[in-house]
């Protein structure tokens, strides 16, 4: 399949006019595995940089069927209506195995996907979350530069990538359902731990009551965590995405939450936090990367872990061997 080379100049000119087309396929570039593209991709963010880190950044995640999309779609809607342009962005690092992910489901968020101030990008595929996670950054930043002023970072709550989007976003939002008594069971108390805000969604029709009995039982299991670093009360919300309700109070919260983490110095002292967070991370993965390029690498650590597994020789020596012998 051959493809034109794209244009960096008419890519960025189209980012500065929020041609959704060629956002697009800025992004693409981005995710692309050609080391070309990659160094096109690099130059690209470097020119668009000056116009990056104006948007509010939120983190969206909660198990499968919590109601994520149908929420996005009645947040992104009501941001839309309020004069806001959105980006939805998804990491969902499964969706290498099924080809077509959960989250990329083209008929997920259909009304929001025609909303001509909002921009719709399924996740990325690749074979590990910090590849995924990687080019979700980079496309924050894209949206960025094309004035999106509200990015939603998707993620299924399931494994590790809610910590990768939590490493990303300014705010971080759980969204959760009452269950009879167990409320929370199910829920990985480290991941209320990074939340900002809970919201409690389907409180809607005979689940109205059992919501309102888990949001006391969420408060009270919130008292049990440190402080939050910005000196904030995490609230714990009731919504119902299906009928639109209590959508304007969670978007108060996170722009009560935006202008107080402001004012305590805590916004930019995160995101230059997770800026070096992923610089450190990237020159980890390079590291890694050079050493396994090395000549016959696996075959050396396989032959030093029999001696190792003999006792014939130490993990130290055999340790310093690999890092000797280039
Ligand atoms: P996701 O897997 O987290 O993206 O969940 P979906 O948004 O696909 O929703 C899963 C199911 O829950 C769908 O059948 C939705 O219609 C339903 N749902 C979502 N939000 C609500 C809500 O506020 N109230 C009720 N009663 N159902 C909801």
């Amino acid at each position: 399949r051959s493809r034109k080379r794209p244009d960096l100049d008419q890519l960025k000119s189209g980012i500065d006019q929020c041609d959704r087309t060629l956002v697009a396929r800025a992004i693409t570039l981005i995710e692309s595995k050609r080391p070309e593209d990659q160094r096109l991709a690099g130059n690209l963010l470097d020119m668009v940089l000056p116009k990056t880190g104006r948007s509010i950044r939120i983190g969206i995640t909660g198990v499968p069927g919590v109601g994520k999309s149908t929420f996005i779609e009645a947040l992104g809607t009501f941001l839309t209506d309020i004069g806001k342009k959105v980006a939805v962005l998804s990491i969902d690092p499964s969706s290498t195995r099924t080809g077509g992910s959960i989250l990329g489901d083209k008929t997920r968020m259909a009304q929001l996907s025609r909303n001509p101030n909002a921009y719709i990008r399924p996740s990325p595929s690749g074979k590990s979350l910090g590849g995924v996670a990687q080019k979700t950054r980079e496309s924050i930043l894209i949206c960025e530069a094309a004035g999106f002023d509200v990015i939603l970072v998707e993620t299924v709550g399931v494994g590790q990538s809610e910590t990768a989007v939590k490493d990303m976003v300014d705010f971080f939002l759980l969204l959760m359902l009452a269950g009879g008594g167990d409320e929370l069971q199910g829920i990985k108390r480290g991941i209320m731990e990074m939340a900002d805000g809970l919201v409690i969604n389907k409180a809607d029709g005979k689940n109205l009551a059992a919501a309102k009995q888990a949001r006391k039982a969420y408060l009270n299991a919130l008292h049990l965590f440190p402080p939050h670093p910005a000196g904030w009360q995490v609230p714990v919300q009731l919504c119902s995405a299906l009928q639109n309700e209590g959508i304007a109070a969670c978007w108060e919260t996170i722009a009560a939450y935006q202008e107080k983490a402001i004012e305590a110095g805590y916004f930019a002292h995160q995101r230059k936090e997770q800026n070096l967070k992923w610089m450190h991370a990237l020159i980890r993965e390079r590291l890694e990367e050079s050493f396994f390029l090395q000549n016959n690498i696996r075959g050396k650590i396989e032959e030093l872990s029999e001696s190792v597994a003999a006792g014939e020789l130490s993990v130290r020596h055999a340790v310093a061997q690999l890092f000797s012998e280039k």
